[in-house]
């Protein structure tokens, strides 16, 4: 029977309870992206698999969700019996054998067991269980020798698939906040708008195949406040579902089926990195001034509204940018309208308390596809996403949607100190056409009666042309925002997604301090022939480093704007700094160009 063959052929599954012989502990090693450390049992989440929703059923309901389990199996049986029963009479046979090959698979004994295992032991909800077993299943497949038996796992697959649909037709059971012991994620990629679905905190740990620092997967993971580790290139092949592994999001380093003496050492780190959190907290409400009492400007990044609460509890003084794409992300055909975008907006300005907010219009392309469908196809990968139809571009190649998005932006500037933010913005033209579409936006509002409010409008800097040509910038926009992420990018012409160039993709390269300090000064320089300030801050992943904060003071910087969870890090460091020291020395580094010299100026600023 092929259903055996292939099934018991696969070898026995690997649920829960652990069946491997021992092996020696296993280093790896990526590119560390969030700081501290997470040990938990190995998740392997196939990238297709990711947008199954993944939780814990509230203990005592495990039978209830094997039963939900049982139920999408029985829909499903139907389902193929109906398939059988409506084949046309000339159908080859083949097409019969195959549906008999599946209803086998869907009653295998084996495998039924072994899912309901992950739902009894784990408490995994089913679609969870089910991919969990599927990935089991898979890797055996490909261990086999055999090609035309390694190539049944489609079949599997296939059967899977439709368990999972029949389970999207049944309502999920209560969930609960945490599971049975703690669990890490190891994926070969995940897509941004994928990860975001992760922030209910089912996982204390992430590891990647691929990524690099500044990949928005890498930017969610870091919001989501726990360790992380991208780019470990072969981590999702050689762990395996279940492996114990120790992740150090501050070097990098994956343990796998560590030793006792290693495992006890990490939970220690663990807690001296959590007791180092806990003692910042006290920072809270000091307030951001460096030593010689200049106000320092901490701001927060954001990704939907829900952040705004873990920004006001590390202290934000408002939110100095919320990435508006993740809205519009895993939408579909039903991309957010004008109102659904008014209330995001509105529930942002709400939870802000009349603190100022920066809200960008979307940053949609590169590796931000609409769709993270096309990311898990790799199809977002166009001949080269990143300096193709991105950000602003991609706004004006839709006027109507990019309108739609200003009048819900202009609307929820009724509700206290809105300020838009033009993402990518290079050409003079983009100016010009960004300026009209407001305009028309305000026009359209108008005639449909609806009030709407003043919005200051800005660009981030993050093109080396727009850093270069900043008076044309400067003239038309009431701030600036600089975007180091890509920066850095465009001007080391390094893709900040690729692994495998992240060791030359550098924030302190000389050419990317003598743009950034070139911005900072001739933006402040502004105000002498604008005849009001210009502000600017920096938005980029380097606002949020710590190790760079006094190069940034030194630069003129005053406001930063970074994921919540690095605020008091920062102000820390802030109000330690004496930019009257800072300044001269940041000189020094800035005339820099030989890597010793550079190192020497950079240690100098303490
Ligand atoms: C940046 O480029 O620095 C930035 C803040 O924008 P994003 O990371 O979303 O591209
Ligand atoms: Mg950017």
């Amino acid at each position: 029977m092929l259903a055996r063959l292939v099934l018991r052929g696969a070898g026995c599954f690997a649920p829960p309870r652990r069946r491997y012989h021992r092996r020696m502990a296993l280093q790896l090693f990526g590119i560390p992206v969030s700081r501290g450390m997470a040990i938990g049992r190995a998740v392997i989440l196939a990238s297709a698999r990711l947008d199954v929703a993944h939780y814990f059923v509230d203990p005592g309901t495990e039978e209830a969700e094997i039963e939900r389990l049982r139920a999408a199996r029985r829909a499903v049986r139907a389902e193929l019996d109906t398939l059988k029963a409506d084949l046309p009479a000339d159908a080859p046979a083949e097409m019969a054998a195959f549906i008999d090959v599946h209803k086998m698979l869907l009653d295998d004994r084996q495998m039924a067991l072994d899912t309901i295992t992950w739902i009894r032991q784990r408490r995994y909800n089913a679609e969870w269980a089910l991919t969990a077993q599927l990935d089991v299943i898979s890797r055996n497949f490909e261990e086999m020798d055999d090609t035309y038996l390694r190539e049944r796992i489609a079949d599997v697959e296939q059967v899977v698939e439709r368990v999972l649909r029949a389970l999207r037709g049944s309502a999920g059971l209560a969930r609960s906040a945490s599971g049975n012991g703690d669990l890490v994620l190891i994926a070969h990629d995940i897509a941004p708008a994928d990860m975001l679905q992760f922030k209910t905190g089912v996982f204390r740990g992430f590891v990647t195949d691929v990524g690099g620092k500044t990949s928005h997967t890498a930017i969610v993971a870091r919001s989501l406040d726990i360790p992380a580790v991208v780019g470990a290139r072969s981590a999702g092949s050689l762990i395996r579902q279940d492996d114990l592994v120790i992740i150090d999001g501050d070097s990098g380093l994956l343990i796998v089926d560590p030793s006792p003496v290693i495992l006890e050492d990490y939970r220690l780190r663990q807690q001296e990195s959590q007791l180092a959190r806990e003692r910042l907290k006290r920072l809270k409400f000091t307030p951001a001034r460096t030593l010689n009492a200049e106000p320092v400007e901490l701001l927060a990044n954001i990704e939907q509204p829900e952040d705004c609460a873990p920004a006001l509890e590390a202290g934000a003084m408002g939110v100095g940018l919320f990435r508006t794409e993740f809205l519009f992300m895993n939408r579909g055909d039903h991309l957010p309208g004008e109102d659904e975008q008014y209330a995001a907006y509105s529930r942002v300005m709400q939870a802000m308390q009349g603190k100022p907010v920066t809200i960008r219009t979307i940053d949609i392309g590169s590796d931000k596809p609409l769709d993270a469908e096309d990311y898990r196809d790799g199809e977002f990968t166009h001949l080269n996403p990143a300096l193709g139809l991105r950000a602003i571009r991609y706004s004006l190649s839709d006027p109507a949607m990019f309108r739609m998005q200003l009048r819900a932006l202009l609307r929820a500037a009724v509700l206290g100190p809105l300020k838009v933010l033009i993402p990518m913005v290079a050409h003079a033209s983009e100016i010009r056409q960004t300026l009209a579409e407001l305009n028309k936006a305000r026009a359209e509002l108008d005639a449909k009666g609806v009030s709407y409010g003043p919005v200051e409008l800005g660009a981030m800097i993050e093109v080396p042309g727009a850093a270069l040509a900043l008076p044309l910038f400067l003239r038309h926009f009431d701030f600036l925002s600089v975007g180091t992420n890509d920066l850095v990018q465009y001007t080391l012409a390094i893709d900040r997604a690729d692994e495998s160039v992240s060791n030359l993709y550098d924030p302190l390269h000389p050419a990317v301090l003598n743009l950034l300090a070139q911005i900072i000064t001739q933006t402040r320089a502004a105000a002498a022939w604008k005849g009001r300030p210009v502000e600017v801050s920096v938005c980029g992943e380097m606002a949020g480093d710590p190790s760079m904060t006094r190069l940034l003071l030194g630069m003129g910087l005053r406001s930063f704007s970074m994921h919540p969870s690095q605020i008091l890090a920062v102000k820390q460091e802030v109000l330690r700094a004496d930019p009257d020291k800072l300044t001269p020395l940041v000189q020094t580094v800035l005339s820099s160009f030989e890597p010793e010299e550079l190192q020497a100026a950079l240690a100098a600023l303490g």
